[in-house]
């Protein structure tokens, strides 16, 4: 018996409840450099790293006791010259000469190890990569909208004609270069957002929000262009009482990017429906749209980034980035709610934002 437990591929011990080791296998004395009986008689301790003596005792031993049997155990022993060496583990007890003893089998696991690391290497790899493109989206959409807002500023002052009269072309134009740098602006805004969404810098500031009140304030801001497109515009009363533990200003932002792209991709003669309602300790805000809708085997898809179903001939607008969808989704779930569509092609679409009552 000995002699098979002397050559099996594993090491192999064997100690009493007191921790003191009775028997060692010649791999195991091998492999952590002991000499024939030089373990029997000391503490298991002596073989067990820092990181193992304590696994050891807070969860490896009581566990065994507990259970009788303990598998698959991540533990980490000690060679006499001081190198760590993983191993998994398997013990159970059993009765000898009237004495509970423990017999454990440990198997190598300098393969796993590698494994790990190296999987643990490429994550860091791709989370530094994720940080310096998110550092650079966030910089570029920065440094551009500077001089965006001194275009942006040039164009009113040149139509306020404070340096002279301009006539109607020239004011056209400069209208021209006014509405296009307001786009470049909101894909500017939309990047930047993204930017820092990914790099986890997405700041909210909770208080509590009356749905009505948002829904006014993006209402006032939207109407001319339900107006301009031919587009009714209709809202359920929400009730006094439904207030949400939001941020104001993204909440805001999630639906002026809702009713942005429902005006976008309605027809005129549709109509774009807002309602809310309570659903337990959460109120879902539904933005509804009769526009083009969206086919079923893509909804999943419009919340990636850059992810645009319709090609650049449907209906109004000027396309995004396709980067809005994806920072309203994650700033719902960054104020604990979320953001959900659904969508039948030819009849139009439905978003959902979730968010907790306050
Ligand atoms: P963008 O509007 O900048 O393209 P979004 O992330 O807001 O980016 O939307 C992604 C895509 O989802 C859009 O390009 C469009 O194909 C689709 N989409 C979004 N909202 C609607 C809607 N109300 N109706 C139909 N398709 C929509």
């Amino acid at each position: 018996m000995n002699d098979l437990l002397n050559t099996a591929p594993c090491g192999f011990v064997t100690f009493a409840d007191d921790g003191t080791i009775l028997f060692t296998n010649v791999r195991l004395r091998e492999r952590l450099g002991y000499a024939a009986g030089e373990l029997e008689g000391r503490p298991l301790e002596t073989i067990l790293s820092v990181g193992g003596r304590i696994f050891y005792h807070t969860h490896f031993f009581p566990l065994l006791k507990m259970q009788g049997i303990a598998e698959e155990i991540y533990l980490s022993l000690k060679s006499k010259s001081g190198d760590d060496v993983p191993v998994l583990a398997n013990a159970a007890r059993r009765e000898r000469d009237g004495q509970t003893v423990n017999d454990c089998v440990f198997v190598r696991m300098r393969q796993r190890q590698r494994y790990e690391d190296e999987l643990l290497r490429a994550r860091k790899e791709a989370d530094e990569a994720g940080e310096a493109k998110a550092r650079f989206l966030s910089m570029m959409s920065h440094d551009l909208r500077t001089p965006l807002q001194a275009i942006s500023g040039y164009a009113d002052v040149l139509a306020l004609e404070m340096h002279g009269p301009i006539n109607d072309e020239q004011r056209e134009d400069l209208r021209a270069i006014k509405s296009a740098s307001q786009e470049m602006m909101r894909l500017m805004n939309d990047i930047l957002g993204f930017a820092q969404a990914e790099s986890g810098r997405m700041e909210v500031r909770i208080a509590p929000v009356a749905i009505g009140d948002a829904l006014d304030r993006a209402e006032s801001l939207l109407r001319p262009r339900f107006q301009e497109r031919g587009l009714t515009f209709e809202r359920s009363e929400c009730a006094d009482d439904l207030v949400v533990a939001a941020d104001p200003d993204r909440l805001q932002q999630i639906l002026l990017n809702l009713l942005t792209n429902a005006i976008k991709f309605t027809t005129p003669g549709g109509t774009i429906s807002v309602a809310c309602e309570p659903a337990g300790s959460n109120v879902r805000i539904h933005v509804r749209d009769t526009g083009i809708g969206i086919p079923e085997e893509r909804v999943a898809d419009i919340f990636e980034p850059f992810v645009q179903v319709h090609d650049e001939k449907t209906p109004a607008g000027p396309r995004g980035v396709g980067l809005g969808l994806a920072i309203s989704r994650d700033l719902a779930r960054a104020m604990g709610g979320d953001l959900t569509a659904a969508s039948s092609p030819g009849h139009g679409s439905i978003f959902t934002i979730t968010l907790p009552r306050a």
